[in-house]
């Protein structure tokens, strides 16, 4: 956020003794000549708008900083002051800067409740939660070593071939232009920008050249020398192009297989256009094993390993604790 400054307005203190409104910048109640304490409360008076200051010399002083509590007699002095008007004693010798810099409050805002206390810190909550935490992840690491062991662990059992399935597949691949779209800084180099338009990308807490800019609620910031400051949080929604870009590319556009229940696996023919091309060949080997007691089926793309399945001969396989085979050879 970026707080941005709309300009000054003066503010007032209350005296204590005689409840007289006295204006910010003055330091002794007007009315009945009380000093105005050090941690004394400027207040916004409440209106409908901001009665902004004109005066360049007042918003200079505002801008300054927060006056300085002479440290001898405890006079407010302005910042730039180098000697306690009061006193005459040098301010330098430790003097002490007003708050600044929180949130003013309206009179009616004041007169409804004291000033805020800060909250009670919360603390007992934090222990309790590090035990469960530390107890779920104890409880997720178990999990884990248990299933993995049900997946690891294997027996052996030894079963017959009753059936083998194969598939092998070839994807054919044409060149053709493809269509795609990314903010214009993004788009990959060779290719043609068709159109962009104009999008919202992110939004930036710090001031962009052609950013929208969001602004929350005016209220108004105790400079420490009687005056407050009107600010806004704001924020910038940044606008980029977003660009629909074509480029050239080979891409899959259809897949021939070809498959059967033997051990003569191939390949199926392909057969492709002017700017086609064979691509990727993906092949897959299925073996049925029947035990005394049940079925089992086991998927490869391993080949030779698929070729020594006759009908009928022996293997050894490794069944997980879910009933699921890990791996198989052949029995001598
Ligand atoms: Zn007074
Ligand atoms: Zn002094």
């Amino acid at each position: 956020m970026t707080q941005k400054s709309l300009g000054f307005i003066p503010l007032i203190w209350v005296c204590a003794f005689c409840e007289t409104r006295n204006p910010g910048p003055i330091k002794t109640c007007t009315s009945c000549g009380a000093p105005q304490p050090d941690d004394v409360e400027f207040l916004q008076v409440d209106e409908e708008q901001f009665n902004f200051i004109k005066d360049e010399a007042l918003i200079r002083m505002a801008k300054t900083g927060p006056d300085i509590h002479c440290p001898f007699c405890g006079t407010r002095n302005p910042s730039t002051a180098d000697l306690c008007s009061n006193c005459g004693g040098e301010i330098g010798m430790g003097g002490k800067a007003r708050e600044s810099g929180e949130r003013v409050r309206t009179v009616g805002e004041a007169q409804e409740q004291p000033p805020a206390m800060a909250p009670e810190p919360k603390k007992a909550r934090g222990r309790s939660f590090t035990i469960f935490t530390i107890l779920g992840v104890v409880a997720v690491i178990g999990l884990c070593i248990f299933l993995a062991f049900l997946f690891m662990r294997t027996d052996d059992l030894s079963a017959e071939v009753a059936g083998v399935a194969w598939e092998r597949s070839i994807a054919i691949e044409a060149y053709t232009t493809v269509t795609d779209s990314d903010w214009r800084d993004e788009v990959p180099e060779g290719a043609q920008v068709r159109s962009c338009t104009q999008e919202y990308r992110y939004t930036s807490e710090e001031p962009q050249p052609s950013a929208t800019e969001v602004c929350g609620e005016e209220y108004v910031v105790d400079t420490g020398t009687g005056l407050g400051e009107v600010v806004q949080d704001c924020e910038y929604q940044v606008y980029d192009d977003y660009c629909e870009y074509t480029y050239m590319d080979w891409v899959v556009v259809e897949s021939v297989t070809s498959s059967g229940q033997d051990l003569s696996p191939n390949w199926p023919a392909t057969n492709p256009g002017t700017d086609q091309r064979a691509g990727e060949r993906t092949e897959s080997y299925t073996i049925m094993f029947s035990s005394e007691s049940d079925t089992y089926t086991y998927t490869t793309t391993n080949v030779d390993l698929f070729m020594q399945a006759e009908i009928g001969s022996r293997w050894t396989l490794k069944i997980n604790q879910l009933g699921g085979v890990q791996g198989i050879e052949p029995s001598n």
